[in-house]
């Protein structure tokens, strides 16, 4: 190998940045060169990339964002787009691609792996941590501590107040941010899909507790975390209806992209820099079609066609204590 490719694709993390890092310095140190792709896919269908030298990649281990950028890239799913990505790449002479993203880029990687003389490797880079293969992914451990510190000051005011408070948290269809940081935050309830998912009109599991809650505590503030796609009708429906149905004022505050931001906290930098450089080694060991994923602390590979196929399951004791004990 002598000249590696790398994007970072889809929705970003936190981390992606320590991960460009770690794939440059250790490229450099095999004599290996990198070609940065930027804005994801986009980047290879309109040939727009750059050498990284390692004065690109200093001074931005600290850094939210990517200094790559990232896209969706709908033309990457037209019929031509794959085989127009893995022409740019034979152009280049890339003898290896690695792609940072979610499940989505690794579907993308694996269509033009169909064309593709060379490796691809992916790492797994997105907040929602829904990616099978690996404990977390890049961007999550942030993800969890911005929401964390949203959902402690919304308690102050929701406590001077005396009013109910949803909070919106992102996950696409995964409750692994609603449930971390509504565990971390002591909520009074978690809704998210794993829990099954709520039916307008029958709102009979999140007003029993509320009711119960005021009966025996006295509870000034109550604060709800819901995983996003968790209602129909978004979380400010849920909380109007919620409203009319109890009579107490709920609030909906939908947290959104200040959850993809910020610096990157210290278990994000880690982890993005043993992966990144774990992607180049495994690369040099021939890996092809493999996640670089850590699995109980250990480096693993995990075959990139398989990282979507189930819905990764969220902490089954933490689960069963919050609905137990924690929702009250
Ligand atoms: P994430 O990687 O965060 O899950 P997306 O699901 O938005 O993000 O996917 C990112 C990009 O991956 C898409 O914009 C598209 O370019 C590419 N992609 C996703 N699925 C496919 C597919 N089935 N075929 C080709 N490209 C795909």
């Amino acid at each position: 190998i002598r000249r590696i490719g790398v994007l970072t694709s889809g929705g970003d993390a936190p981390g992606m940045n320590a991960t460009i890092r770690a794939v440059q310095l250790t490229a450099a140190a095999c004599n290996i060169e990198v070609i940065g792709f930027k804005h994801g896919y986009n980047g290879l269908l309109e040939s727009e990339y750059k050498t990284l030298l390692g004065h690109h990649v200093q001074n931005i281990i600290q850094r939210g964002g990517t200094i790559l950028k990232s896209a969706r890239c709908p033309a990457l799913q037209t019929p031509d787009g794959p085989a127009q990505a893995a022409a740019t790449l034979h152009q280049l002479d890339i003898d290896a691609l690695i792609v940072i993203g979610g499940d989505g880029s690794f579907r993308g990687a694996l269509e033009i792996a169909k064309h593709y003389n060379g490796q691809i490797i992916g790492v797994p880079g997105t907040i929602d941590n829904d990616v099978d293969g690996t404990d977390n992914t890049i961007g999550y451990a942030t993800a969890i501590d911005t929401a964390l510190d949203a959902i402690d000051k919304i308690r102050d005011t929701a406590d001077a107040f005396e009013r109910i408070f949803l909070v919106e948290l992102m996950g696409r269809h995964s409750g692994y941010i609603a449930l971390s940081a509504g565990i971390a935050a002591g909520a009074e309830q978690i809704i998210c899909p794993e829990f099954g998912r709520l039916q307008p009109g029958d709102l009979r599991s999140v007003i029993t507790p509320i009711q119960h809650a005021q009966l025996l505590m006295g509870k000034s503030s109550y604060i709800i975390v819901v995983a996003e796609n968790s209602y129909p009708g978004g979380t400010t429906a849920l909380a109007d209806e919620l409203s009319k149905a109890i009579g107490i004022e709920c609030r909906a505050c939908i947290l959104g992209h200040i959850q993809r931001g910020g610096s990157p906290v210290g278990a994000d930098r880690i982890l993005g820099t043993k992966l990144g450089a774990f992607a180049v080694e495994q690369l040099l060991q021939g890996a092809h079609l493999q996640m670089a994923g850590e699995v109980n602390g250990e480096a693993v590979l995990y075959p990139l066609s398989k990282t979507g196929d189930r819905r990764k399951a969220i902490d089954p004791f933490l689960v069963r204590w919050q609905q137990q004990v924690g929702s009250s």
